[in-house]
């Protein structure tokens, strides 16, 4: 019903390439306003939306309203940025949502592919061989992939040995602990080497003060998201910036 009657809004946090602070993308982050109990945070309801089996519903909507925003903006032929969306390993489970992601895909000219996919390192553990595959197929067509939350739960080398990632999101953690903790540090770097060896670009989330950022620059890191530059905003607010050029 929250989704019937429009609860659920997108909001977007934009991410900015860290050699020369252009903008480069953007997170679309679901927010639910409560008819009653006002605003939900993600945190809460994500966790009963996947217990009850209804978060491909959700991530089905917020695809298609991040896919809306891109086309229209590309008929009006103004400025856009890719957009992440984040997927449940639940969605992995889902062969027509997959299927319809497929669709959607094969619409465009990969060349203009402005969607991509966020899964996290723990959601890929749970999710099987076969369905990870399905991951892949999502690149096959056009779509980058992005492994979020990466150095938090069940890391392992093997799936970055296995997989092509093209974007690597470090784990909110270490970006935290820049300046408190040298151990912390030490993995940033070696995280950040290790990724470029591999091909793969990487993304700091949740860089909130001047001595993060500057961190994260100095040791190569290729974008940073977080409170530093913006926090989510409505889509509205988001495209005003895109058309300020910010
Ligand atoms: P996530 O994918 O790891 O998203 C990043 C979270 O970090 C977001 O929290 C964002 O608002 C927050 N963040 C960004 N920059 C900063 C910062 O500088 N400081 C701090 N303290 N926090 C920062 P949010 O929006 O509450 O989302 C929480 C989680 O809910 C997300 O974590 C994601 O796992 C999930 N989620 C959100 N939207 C969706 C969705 O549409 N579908 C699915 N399946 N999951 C979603
Ligand atoms: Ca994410
Ligand atoms: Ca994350």
């Amino acid at each position: 019903r929250a989704i019937e009657e429009e609860q659920f809004l997108v909001y977007l946090q934009p991410k900015y390439r860290l050699s020369d602070g252009s903008p480069c993308g953007a997170e679309a982050l679901v927010r639910w306003f409560h008819e009653q109990k006002g605003f939900i945070s993600p945190g809460q309801f994500i966790p009963a939306l996947e217990k009850g089996g209804y978060i491909s519903e959700l991530d089905r909507y917020m695809i298609e309203k991040v896919t809306g925003c891109l086309d229209q903006r590309r008929a009006e032929k103004k400025r856009f940025v890719p957009v992440s969306v984040n997927l449940s390993w639940m969605d992995f489970y889902d062969e027509n949502m997959l299927e319809w992601i497929v669709r959607g895909l094969k619409k465009n000219n990969p060349n203009e592919q402005k969607i991509r996919f966020e899964i996290t390192e723990t959601s890929l553990a749970a999710i099987g061989e076969n369905h990870t595959r399905m991951l892949m197929h999502l690149k096959e067509n056009g779509a980058e992939i992005l492994l979020d939350d990466f150095g938090s739960g069940y890391s392992s080398f093997g799936m970055l040995q296995d997989y092509d990632f093209d974007i690597l999101k470090m784990d909110i953690s270490f970006v935290r602990n820049i300046g408190v903790n040298k151990k912390s540090e030490s993995i940033l770097r070696a995280i950040i080497d290790m990724a470029h060896q591999l091909g793969i670009r990487l993304v700091a989330e949740g860089a909130e003060t001047e001595e993060q950022v500057a961190f994260l620059r100095a040791n190569g890191c290729d974008y940073i998201q977080g409170y530093y530059y913006y926090k989510p905003m409505p889509e509205n607010e988001f495209l005003q910036l895109l058309d300020e050029g910010k």
